[in-house]
C-alpha cells in the first residue's frame, strides 16, 4: 500500500490541566476533542488510514470517544511524546505509506486547508511544519523580572499536523535521542532533514488549559443559553431606610433580615445561581453563620457571578422586579440599575431593575413588607 497515513498522538497525561478526564477526551461542542481531531483526518480526501496513539489507561475513554469511526486498535504511547509518536511509525511501518501526518490529539480545530498545505510542501521537501510567525514583542524574564527583549524576527509558533516523507521521518525517529525532542519537525532537523514552515491556523490552538476549551467552544459556536429565577421577600421593622439592590433607600421602616435584608440583590444573586445550577443563596452564605450578619448583599451577588464566570460563562442580561407598595422605587431605579451592573461589572443595558404593586392585596398590598423576582440570562460555553 501507498498513500498518506495519519498519527493522532493523545499518549500524554495533560498535568497542566485539572479534572478527572484527561483533556483530550474532555467534550468539546457535544464531542470529545480527540474524536474531532481524528475527524479531520478521516473525512481529508487525501488521507488513507488514521492511526490513533494513546495511553493505555485511557483505553476506556478513547473507546468511548471513537464509537463508530474506523479505526485500527489503537498504539500504546510511550512514556514521552518523541517515544509516543515512535511507536505509532513502527506500527503503520507495515502499511508503507509514502507520507504521514502526526498531529496531537489536543488540537481538535485543525482545518483541511492546513492539512492539504503541509502535504504540498512535501512535493518539495521531505518535511513541513504548519506554523505561525510570533507576533508579541518577546520578553526573557527571571524571578518576575524582564531581563531581556528577544528579537521576534524569524521566529515561529509551530503547530502540527506536521508532514513527513514517510521513510525519511522513520529514520530520523530511529536515529534520534532517546528523548528532548517535543516534536517531529526537531526530530527531522536532528537528523538534517529539510522542514518547510507552511501557514498554520489561530484556531488550531492546542487545548492545554480550561481556558482553551471555552475558547475552542465559542469558535464552534457551543454556546448554550440558561435561565434562573430567584424570589425573595422579606418583612418591615423598625429602621430609617431599605436597601434595594444595593441602594439605601430612606424610608420610615427598614427590612428585616440576617444579612442587610436586600431583597432585590437576594432574588437576582437566586437567579444567578439557579442558571448555573449552583443552589441557592442560604447554601452559599448561610443565615446560620455569623459573618453574614448584617453583610452587605452585594458581595453575594458578586460571588454568583463569579460562579458564572468561574464554568466560563457570561451574563447575559439580569432583570430584577421589586414588587411593593412604598417605598416609591421610580425616583430610584437608574441608581439600581448602575449599582447593580458596578457589582458584576457589567454593561448597564444588561441590567434592568422595575417595580410594581399588587394593587393592595397580599403581603404588599398591606405594606407588610418587600418582595422581589429576578431572571438571570446566562451563557455557558
Ligand atoms: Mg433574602
Amino acid at each position: 500500500m501507498s498513500g498518506t497515513v495519519a498519527l493522532v498522538v493523545g499518549a500524554g497525561e495533560g498535568r497542566r490541566f485539572g479534572g478527572a478526564v484527561p483533556k483530550q477526551y474532555r467534550t468539546l461542542a457535544g464531542e470529545p476533542v480527540m474524536r474531532r481531531a481524528l475527524r479531520a483526518f478521516l473525512e481529508h480526501p487525501q488521507v488513507t488510514s488514521v492511526q490513533a496513539v494513546i495511553d493505555p489507561s485511557h483505553r476506556a475513554h478513547y473507546d468511548a470517544a471513537t464509537t463508530g469511526l474506523d479505526l485500527p486498535e489503537p498504539v500504546a504511547g510511550g512514556v514521552v511524546r518523541q517515544e509516543s509518536v515512535a511507536r505509532g511509525l513502527e506500527r503503520v511501518a507495515a502499511l508503507k505509506p509514502d507520507r504521514v501526518l502526526i498531529h496531537d490529539a489536543a488540537r481538535p480545530l485543525v482545518s483541511a486547508a492546513v492539512i492539504s498545505r503541509v502535504l504540498a510542501a512535501l512535493d518539495a521537501s521531505p518535511g513541513a511544519v504548519p506554523a505561525l510567525p510570533v507576533a508579541d514583542t518577546l520578553k526573557r524574564g527571571d524571578g518576575g523580572l524582564v531581563t531581556a527583549t528577544v528579537e521576534r524576527q524569524n521566529l515561529w509558533r509551530a503547530q502540527t499536523p506536521q508532514a513527513f516523507r514517510f521513510a525519511d521521518i522513520l529514520a530520523a525517529h530511529r536515529r534520534a535521542p532517546a528523548s528532548g525532542l517535543t516534536d517531529d519537525a526537531a526530530v527531522a532537523e536532528h537528523a538534517g532533514l529539510a522542514v518547510a514552515i507552511v501557514e498554520g491556523a489561530e484556531d488550531n490552538f492546542k487545548i492545554t488549559t480550561e481556558d482553551d476549551l471555552v475558547r475552542a467552544g465559542r469558535l464552534l459556536g457551543a454556546s448554550e443559553t440558561r435561565t434562573g429565577i430567584g424570589i425573595d421577600a422579606h418583612q418591615f421593622g423598625p429602621g430609617d431606610h431599605v436597601m434595594l439592590c444595593g441602594v439605601a433607600v430612606p424610608f420610615e421602616r427598614g427590612l428585616i433580615g440576617h444579612s442587610d435584608a436586600d431583597v432585590g440583590l437576594h432574588a437576582a444573586t437566586d437567579a444567578l445561581l439557579g442558571a448555573i445550577g449552583a443552589g441557592d443563596i442560604g447554601s452559599h452564605f448561610p443565615p446560620s453563620d455569623p459573618q453574614w450578619r448584617g453583610a452587605a448583599s452585594a458581595q453575594f451577588l458578586r460571588r454568583a457571578g463569579e460562579l458564572v464566570a468561574a464554568r466560563g460563562g457570561r451574563i447575559v442580561h439580569l432583570d430584577v422586579t421589586l414588587i411593593c407598595e412604598k417605598p416609591k422605587i421610580g425616583p430610584h431605579r437608574s441608581a439600581m440599575t448602575a449599582r447593580i451592573a458596578a457589582i458584576l461589572g457589567l454593561a448597564e443595558d444588561r441590567v434592568s431593575v422595575k417595580a410594581t404593586t399588587t394593587d393592595r392585596m397580599g403581603f404588599t398590598g398591606r405594606a407588610e413588607g418587600i418582595a422581589a423576582q429576578a431572571v438571570a440570562t446566562v451563557a455557558l460555553p
